[in-house]
């Protein structure tokens, strides 16, 4: 919903993509935090999880710098967020205590791969985060919100030996993800969110690391918001429809809509017309930018170590 290729609904970027717009974006929009990467730095997709996702991993941006200049340079640090989950459904996150190198290979060999990482249960309004280097799929039965850096670096171990229509299997990278897979205690997994509420609103902070910080809001009254000059910031409408105004302005949103806020907008107000969600995520200019900004929301120290992923 973020890609390059993504189409602008309305605003002075009405019908141009993504990918045109952000070159031209000023200060205004982009916000006055942070260096400007000649690709958005975020990719929201919905991942409609029918087959189980092959087992895979991403490397970082260390090693992405150094060996992958051609694809982008950049690594994947992602979060999913579950907007369905059939009972029973799981994602494969991180590696057993284990597992090494070459169980790890011998398992891909004979097949057994997915019994060398974790399986996490996951419920509707429960979300997971899969730093870069950790060993991950997505079970069947689930519809996701996911939140990554933009990146194509994708490594794939595994792919349960499925063939397509033209009988050919999907290539794997099984020497790059072994060389950049964590092993041993691993990162990540399922976030321990944080909720507060007012009278206007329920907000949950999810996770946060230097790439994004991910936050629900649920709302049946409307809800008086301010942009941040620093970065921009995306909401991603889940459910629930009404009006977002702004500086005399006023337009319709409706679920599963992607917004971009630009950093300059300053007030704004959402008036839902029905019980409305949605995910709010942001680069924040450092980790220690998004601690500040955690704390100026509120949260207690002890909260934020729980939500912010370094
Ligand atoms: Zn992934």
């Amino acid at each position: 919903m973020t890609g390059n290729e993504s189409r602008f609904a309305n605003g002075p970027f009405k019908g141009q993509t993504l990918g045109q717009a952000w070159p031209a974006m000023t200060p205004e929009w982009v916000g006055t935090a942070f260096a400007r990467d000649p690709l958005f730095p975020l990719l929201v997709k919905f991942i409609f999880a029918d087959e189980k996702l092959s087992v895979q991993v991403h490397p970082d941006d260390s090693y992405a710098a150094e060996h992958e200049q051609a694809a982008g340079g950049r690594g994947k640090t992602e979060m999913w967020y579950a907007l369905r989950a059939r009972p029973g459904a799981e994602v494969l996150v991180g590696l057993r205590a284990e597992a090494t190198a070459e169980s790890f290979r011998r398992a891909i060999a004979d097949g057994t791969a997915e019994n060398c990482l974790l399986h996490v249960p996951l419920s509707q309004g429960e979300a997971i985060f899969v730093p870069a280097r950790t060993a991950h799929t997505i079970g069947s039965g689930l519809v996701l919100c996911e939140i990554q850096q933009q990146s194509d670096l994708t490594y794939r171990v595994y792919d349960y030996n499925r063939r397509d229509a033209q009988g050919r299997a999907r290539e794997l990278h099984i020497e790059k993800a072994l060389a950049v897979m964590r092993f041993g205690p691993q990162k990540g997994g399922k976030t321990k969110p944080v909720a507060m509420k007012n009278s206007a609103m329920t907000k949950t902070f999810i996770a946060a690391c230097r790439y994004f910080l991910t936050e629900k809001w649920e709302f049946t009254e409307p809800v008086a918001a301010a942009s941040s000059n620093e970065h921009f910031e995306i909401l991603i409408t889940l459910e629930g429809n009404g009006e977002i105004s702004f500086g005399g302005a006023r337009v319709e949103y409706g679920p599963a809509q992607t917004w971009l806020i630009p950093a300059g907008l300053g007030k704004f107000e959402l008036r839902p017309h029905a019980p409305t969600s949605l995910l709010r995520t942001y680069p924040p200019a450092s980790v220690d930018a998004a601690r500040r900004e955690l704390a100026a929301a509120g949260l207690k120290e002890t909260e934020i170590s729980r939500l912010v992923h370094t």
